[in-house]
């Protein structure tokens, strides 16, 4: 019987745990994760009877296939109307995010910006990330949208050294009229309490898990690893941690930022304006962040409960999005021999890799495999 080893039970382990078991059912699958649950920081915890996860987990994608198969498992609540703001305390207002053309008559800057814009230079020619940005949108509102912001993101003092320009805003710079005219994703979250927690159980109700188990030496080379005291070996190993974890640091450690969570519950029944989930804080506060959880959750209680996501080196959450360490990545990718993959956000080592983007690739790998 082929053997399956998946690294790893969040999002990207557990979806290659169900794809692997539908595409190949007599396959023996394994799944080891160090903590003792599934789902990592999609599941749902409770403060003070609110449900919350680890930053907002919200389901937005535009793969119609991913949807569908999500939507089977855990029904999705779409939430079409979403929109996103963020605080500029310069112009001691709130502004769409992604960038809106329709804000700009709105801030006291506004005729500056409009010369600025009216004399873009081509993005495609720039070299870093600032001058991606200051060609799409101009100096000044690459001042109050990105420079800080994109600072404090990723724990840097110089924006020049990213090399790679799409993770922020999503890569669109500036949008016309309210979300929901432009934005073709489809948004959504679990309307079970519980969230995506179902999703978990049900994905990998045929393959063993192992939970609180630490793999104490990797042999990918020779698909083995080593751990409970004993040489464990497969035919096909499924990675979704770190490349540089699982090759024991050859090149160096891959570096990822993390992040520090706060929750606080305030005495409102709602807090947010009406279609606003998250605010984004561009300048020098030190998060990130807000999330009212109630937007997807739809949790009914007179109070609601607020995250607030502040950069840390806590976790490997974020891979940096920089050609050279895409490069070390890619390097760790190679070394891997024939039936070994890695897949999810740390796995792929790109940020860009949300929920949707893990399914697809377990359900890209279990028609390879
Ligand atoms: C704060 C935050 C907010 C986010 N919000 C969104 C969002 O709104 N929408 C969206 O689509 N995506 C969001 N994401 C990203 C998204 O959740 C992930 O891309 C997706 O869940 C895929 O995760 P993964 O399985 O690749 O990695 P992870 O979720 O990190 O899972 C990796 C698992 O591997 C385990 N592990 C680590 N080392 C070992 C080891 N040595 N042995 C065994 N197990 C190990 C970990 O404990 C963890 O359970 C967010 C991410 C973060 C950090």
């Amino acid at each position: 019987m082929i053997k399956v080893l998946i690294i790893g039970g969040g999002f990207a382990g557990c979806a290659a745990a169900h794809q692997i078991s539908l595409a190949k059912p007599l396959y023996d699958v394994t799944l080891i994760e160090k903590s003792s649950f599934l789902g990592a920081g999609n599941k749902t915890r409770w403060y003070g009877g609110h449900p919350y996860t680890f930053g907002p987990r919200h389901f937005l994608t535009q793969d119609e296939e991913v949807y569908k198969y999500l939507d089977e498992i855990v029904p999705i609540r779409r939430c079409k109307e979403h929109e996103f703001i963020t605080y500029i305390s310069q112009d001691s207002n709130f502004y769409n995010f992604p960038i809106n053309a329709d804000d700009i008559p709105k801030m006291p800057d506004e005729e500056k910006i409009n010369t600025e814009l009216s004399c873009l230079k081509s993005p495609e020619k720039a070299c870093d990330f600032e001058e991606y940005w200051i060609s799409s949108i101009g100096e000044t509102l690459y001042k109050k949208f990105v420079k800080d912001y994109n600072k404090k993101m990723w724990q840097i003092d110089d924006n020049k050294l990213f090399d790679t320009f799409k993770w922020s805003p999503k890569g669109i710079a500036l949008k016309k009229g309210p979300r929901a005219a432009w934005d073709q994703s489809i948004s959504g979250y679990p309307i079970n309490e519980n969230g995506y927690d179902p999703y978990f159980e049900f994905s990998t109700q045929n393959c063993k898990v192992l939970l609180s188990t630490k793999i104490e030496v990797f042999d990918i080379p020779q698909k083995r690893v080593f751990f409970n005291g004993e040489w464990f070996k497969y035919d096909i190993i499924i990675n979704t941690i770190s490349p540089s974890d699982i090759f024991e640091n050859v090149y160096g450690e891959l570096p990822f930022v993390g992040r520090d969570l706060i929750k606080f519950v305030l005495p409102s029944e709602n807090v947010f304006p009406d279609n606003v989930y998250f605010i984004y804080f561009a300048g020098d506060e030190p998060f990130t962040r807000l999330v009212e959880y109630k937007k997807f959750t739809r949790h009914k209680s007179p109070h609601s409960l607020i995250g607030m996501e502040i950069p840390s080196m806590n976790g490997k959450h974020y891979p940096m999005p920089m050609k050279k360490w895409q490069a070390v990545a890619d390097k760790y990718h190679n070394l891997q021999p024939e039936n070994v993959f890695s897949i999810g956000r740390a796995g792929s080592y790109r940020y860009e890799v949300d929920i949707d983007d893990s399914i697809r690739q377990s359900m890209d790998i279990s028609k390879i495999i």
